[in-house]
This record gives structure tokens, sequence and C-alpha cells, in this order.
């Protein structure tokens, strides 16, 4: 979902605000229902076509231990003879081709049908700097990342904390951190490298990508921050008991909890955040799935409930002692409305790129709970650079966040006395307004994206004139 949200945002902007034809191409192995329903043709603006082509069976070559951006690659090589079949297909093969950030793998085909070729990565300009820069550090720190005691070192942006890192950097040994290498090289490639961040936002990282020596001696390509691109509010849907319920709370008193469309939790840690949320006497609304030990995934409810409907991975009685102030969905929550309906004030969640930008365009400060993939840098980013945020103490991939704590920063960034939750408003309040700013016509994103296209045509037009001049 974090990458189909943008993808799809990209789609409809090229399509609606700068006049082109845009063709959507989707690899997947299967879709959940939530992705389906996102990518309903139907739904789709005018001159802008979703082609999901067929799903790719990788199951010979994957085993359980197969890591994420091991998989992705695996995906994207296996997709290529259909990628190829529909491009074919098409009366007028496109000019531009705009890859997902794991799509590099399809670049030769952008090659093969003479259309330039662009990386969309749909995170930050930090984390985008650290994939380009990974092969360097390759070569230059000895050890895992996380045993550094050092942070790393990235020419022109804020350095990596050890800690930080993105998941394929944690095991030099395993095939997932060649890969990110891999990807990193092949950005380089590509006629440009467009962002979902906005010069404001970003302006050290954008400009280290742009101008600092080392820096711009491997990125080579011109880079294109075009965000925030995020989700609409989504349409009216069974979720109105929700939203009445919302409608009757006072204005931002209501803390929304959610991990994204995977981020899980174990059975200890889902008991501790819900004692934490009880003690912080906040009201909330939280989007319960079901624990699992480990990480990631999303499964279904197979345990039983208690009296009350308690869902057994709760405290004994928690709907029934905190049903005048709580909300409890399961599975799947209509986010951007939630976010931004105006009783609430606060997001607790585990800083997936799009949960993070939907949160600042709304002006809700957050509460970070890191979990997975570049998380824990979007994480340090939005405390220490941004100020829109309380991140926790210790990261919860090492240790269990007891109640206290989590009472605590949900009291922190809920109520209006306390030190941190006013400033952290007002600059979520600043970087709404800034982002939408940037978007809209004239704006640093609008213009960013001009200047892709500006710079294709040109592109196309010099390749005809020599293509002529060859004949
Ligand atoms: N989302 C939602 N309802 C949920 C959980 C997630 O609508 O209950 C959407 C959310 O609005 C966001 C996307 O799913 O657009 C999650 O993307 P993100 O990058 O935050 O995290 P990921 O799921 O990729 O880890």
């Amino acid at each position: 979902m974090g990458h189909l949200v943008p993808v799809l945002e990209l789609g409809k902007r090229l399509a609606t605000h700068h006049g082109l034809e845009v063709t959507i191409l989707v690899v997947t192995t299967h879709s959940s229902p939530a992705e389906s329903q996102l990518l309903d043709p139907s739904t789709a603006p005018k001159h802008l076509r979703i082609l999901q082509l067929p799903p790719v069976d990788i199951s010979s070559l994957v085993n359980p231990d197969t890591k994420i951006v091991t998989l992705l690659a695996i995906i994207m090589r296996q997709a290529r003879p259909s990628l190829r079949s529909a491009l074919s297909a098409m009366e007028h093969p496109p000019a531009m081709f705009i890859v997902d950030l794991f799509g590099s793998e399809a670049f030769e085909i952008a090659n093969e049908f003479n259309m330039s070729k662009y990386v969309f990565v749909t995170s930050t300009a930090w984390f985008t700097a650290l994939t380009i820069y990974c092969h360097v550090l390759d070569k230059e720190v000895e050890g895992e990342y996380v045993d550094q005691n050092e942070p790393l070192r990235l020419p022109g942006c804020k350095p990596v904390r050890p800690e930080d890192v993105v998941d394929p950097m944690l095991d030099r040994t395993n095939q997932d951190y060649y890969e990110y290498i891999r990807i990193g090289v092949e950005y380089s490639l590509s006629d440009g490298i467009l962002m979902n961040t906005w010069e404001d936002l970003e302006g050290t990282s954008l400009k280290a990508l742009r101008d600092h020596k080392i820096m711009r001696s491997i990125v080579k390509v011109p880079v294109y921050p075009i965000g925030p691109l995020t989700k609409p509010v989504e349409p009216a849907g069974p979720n109105s008991e929700l939203l009445e319920w919302l409608d009757k709370q006072p204005s931002e008193s209501v803390i929304y909890v959610s991990f994204g469309s995977g981020g899980t939790l174990s059975a200890e840690q889902t008991i501790e955040l819900a004692w934490g949320l009880e003690l912080s006497q906040q009201r909330f609304v939280w989007v319960l799935r079901p624990p699992i030990e480990g990480h990631g995934g999303s499964s279904f409810f197979t345990s039983g409930s208690g009296p009350d409907g308690t869902p057994d991975c709760l405290p004994d009685g928690f709907l029934t002692r905190t049903h005048n102030v709580g909300v409890v969905v399961r599975l799947w929550a209509p986010q951007v409305k939630i976010l931004s309906h105006p009783s609430v004030g606060g997001f607790l969640s585990h800083c997936g790129w799009n949960s993070t930008l939907e949160s600042l365009s709304n002006g809700v400060p957050m509460i970070a709970w890191p979990l997975y993939a570049e998380q824990k840098m979007n994480a340090t980013m939005l405390e220490e650079e941004l100020g829109v945020a309380v991140k926790l103490k210790v990261l919860p991939t090492k240790k269990v966040v007891r109640r206290e704590e989590i009472e605590e920063m949900v009291t922190i960034v809920m109520e209006s006395n306390k030190h941190g939750r006013k400033e952290m408003k007002e600059r979520a309040k600043e970087l709404k307004n800034s982002g939408k700013n940037a978007l809209s016509k004239g704006g640093s994103s609008y213009k960013s994206m001009c200047e892709v296209i500006n710079k294709d045509c040109q592109l196309r037009l010099e390749s005809h004139k020599l293509q002529a001049l060859q004949q």
C-alpha cells in the first residue's frame, strides 16, 4: 500500500494537472481487498489507465527466509516478460517510463522501447541519499552497520545513526543487502529521480543530492522533489459508526493509533499498548491487528473474545473500561478520513512515509513508533529535524515498550498544557501549509514536475533530430 498509494497519486497528477496520457502497470503476486479497491479501474480519472499484469508466481524462487527487497527484485525480474507484452500491445508506446523505487530491474525494458526512464522514490530525500551512497559505505565501513560506534556519514546530509539504518542494511551477508546496493547504483542510470518530498521539508538533503561534490559525482542525474503526494479522503464506507463517534468528541481530543498496512506487534507489546492507552485516560481510535511474534505480515483474529467482546489479545475487560473514551477498529480503518477529522489531535504511528505525510498534511503531531523498512530514519527526522513528533526512547525491535512510557508519550502529544505539544502542533500546521503550497500551481513540487516533463520533451526532440540526421 505504501507504494501503490503515491504511485497512483503521481499518475493522477500527471493526467489531470499536466495533461499526459498515463498508464499504470501494476505488478503483484496477489492483491489484498484494500489494494483491489484502490486499483479499481472504474475509479480512475480520464486519461489514466490502470493495467494489472498477470500475478507473478515466485513460489519456486523463494523460501520463508527470503527478505522483502529480494522478494520484490525477484517479482520484478519475473514480471519483465509480461511488462514487455503489455508495452508491445500499446498502440502508442509511452515516451516516459517511471518505475517505483524497487523497479529499476525494468530499466532495460525502457531502453528496448526507447523510453526515457525515471525512478519514483516513495520516501524521503534522506533515504534516497543513503540508498545511492550505500555502495560507498560498503567499501568504507567494516563490520555490521548496527555495530558501529559512530554515525554513518552521508556527504552533505544528516548522518545516519547505526541503530536507524534501513532493514536491508542490517545484515551484510544477506542477499537483501546486495539487492539494496544494486538498486541504489541503478538509480544513477536513470534520467532522473522523483521523490515524494518537497523543498521546504528536506532542503538539506536535497541540496546535498544536487550540489555536494562527492554526492553529485555519485548521483549523476537530476533529482525532483514532487510531493507530498497523499491519498485523498476515502469515500464513505462501512465505518460510519466510527465517524459518528468522532463527530461527538471534543476538538483535537482523540489520538489515532495505527501501524500502517503491514505493522504488527507482539502479544506482550499489544497488552502494554492497551494499558498505556488506558492509563493515559485520553480518547483513542486504535486499528488493532492480531499480534504475532517477530515482524511484519498480517493475519486474522483466530482467538476468541471475552464476555464484553474484548479480543483475547487485549487485557480482560479492556473494551468495557474504555468504551466511553475509545474505539478499537479491527484490521483496517479509513485513515485519511480519521486524520482529517477535527476531533483527532495526535497520531501514534509506525512512521511509514505515507502515514507520515498524511499526518503532516493534516497538521497532526505524532508519536513515532518505527517498526521496519526506513521508518527509524523517518522517526528520527520527525523528532529531531522537523519537531513534529516524540520518538520512543528505546526501539520496539529491541525491547518491549512499557505502559508507563506509552502513557507519558500519549500525554505529551495530547495534553495541551504539557511542554512540547503546542510547539509540535505549530510545526505540524506550518508543514501542512508548506506542503500544500509546494503542490499548488507555481509551487516548488509543481514546478519540479513541469521540469521533468519539459526536460523529457527536450530529450525526445533531440533524439528525434539525431535519428533524422542519421537517416
Ligand atoms: N492505511 C489505511 N488504513 C489502515 C492502515 C493503513 O488507509 O488501517 C493506509 C494509510 O492511509 C497509508 C497506507 O495505508 O496510505 C500505509 O502506507 P505507509 O507508507 O504509511 O505504511 P506501510 O503500510 O507501507 O508500511
